[in-house]
């Protein structure tokens, strides 16, 4: 089976930028289609807050969907025209939280002036939500982590870009850490798939899945915990490599990107631990720290399956799953 790029893609904000207007000059008239126009009082409440003010009714400003498919972007603005385009199928394709990063980023460009930025903090995301084209290497499939306690940062950085980097922007978690467990669950399942249930965990806790990892293009392999209905996740794909998002209200929002399936910590992905400490939830892969998120606020569920298509796969060997509290 075939990998579907497309939906991998299609959770990524993509942004192409132009300064060819084609030399003509906007007219100054304010023509925000009623889709945006939420964001871009957002954005002018967001400057309020900064002590920043803008009058798009003075310079005019123009935010339409694009009459054609943009071709590997999900906007673009014309530089020094107030002038932005989004692409429709990808509009609808999005999270709130990411229409509005859309916005923000075309924003950043058409009401700030600015440039794309592209460097990265230690765990490998990007600074700014002005990160764009060009990109090196594997980049363009890094997403900006536009959730939970980074994005104040973000907004904080969009309007000031000498903000100095945040406290959390380089921090490491040590897994050999001492820690007081007390086990709420050992299962060795010997099936290919699991979703445990737990009567909502809201104490700090561990998890850790050990798995055979599968090397096969057109599997996903995918593990799923937090509370029902708004979790985070885990996804790897052979050959690409994984990403970790949050899914809220239906929405998948992809917020980090990592290539080195085959590698981490010098071998395969066969294990991964979750754990909730210092305020945050701590991802562990092969025992090595990979990223950090907001702290969920209780543990529902615990699922790891690998799909081919829409197929379990039943060959998948799930090894151990442990769920402690941590106190
Ligand atoms: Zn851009």
């Amino acid at each position: 089976m075939k990998i579907n790029w497309l939906i991998i893609f299609s959770f990524l904000i993509i942004t192409a930028c132009s300064d060819d207007g084609g030399g003509a000059e906007m007219p100054a008239i304010y023509d925000v289609a009623p889709e945006f126009e939420p964001y871009v009082q957002e954005f002018l409440r967001e400057a309020e807050k900064r002590g920043q003010s803008f009058d798009f009714r003075e310079t005019g400003l123009s935010i339409q969907f694009s009459e054609l498919p943009l071709n590997n972007a999900n906007g673009r603005c014309f530089l020094g025209q107030y002038r932005v385009e989004i692409d429709k199928v990808d509009w609808f394709s999005f999270s709130e939280l990411f229409r509005s990063y859309l916005l923000f980023h075309e924003l950043g460009h058409c009401a700030l002036d600015r440039l794309h930025r592209n460097d990265k903090f230690d765990d490998g995301s990007w600074k700014s939500i002005l990160k764009g084209d060009p990109f090196t290497g594997f980049d363009d499939r890094k997403p900006v982590p536009y959730f939970g306690f980074r994005r104040d940062y973000f907004i904080d950085e969009l309007f000031d870009e000498r903000l100095s980097d945040p406290d959390w922007g380089d921090i490491t978690f040590d897994y050999d850490k001492d820690l007081e467990r007390v086990e709420v669950s050992q299962t060795k399942p010997t099936e290919s798939r699991l979703n445990e249930r737990f009567s909502g965990i809201t104490d700090d806790y561990e998890v850790e899945v050990a798995f055979d990892f599968i090397d096969q293009r057109g599997i996903w392999t995918t593990l799923e915990w937090g509370a029902v209905g708004s979790n985070y996740y885990i996804q790897i794909v052979p050959d690409f490599g994984y990403y970790i998002g949050v899914k809220d209200d239906g929405f998948n929002n992809i917020l980090h990107y990592r290539q080195d399936t085959d590698r981490a910590n010098g071998r395969a992905i066969d294990n991964i631990t979750i754990r909730q400490g210092d305020g945050f939830e701590q991802i562990f892969v092969n025992e090595q720290f990979v990223f950090h998120l907001d702290r969920q606020s209780q543990l529902d569920y615990v699922a790891l399956s690998a799909l081919e298509g829409d197929q379990v796969v039943g060959t998948f060997k799930i090894n151990s799953l442990k769920v402690s509290t941590i106190q």
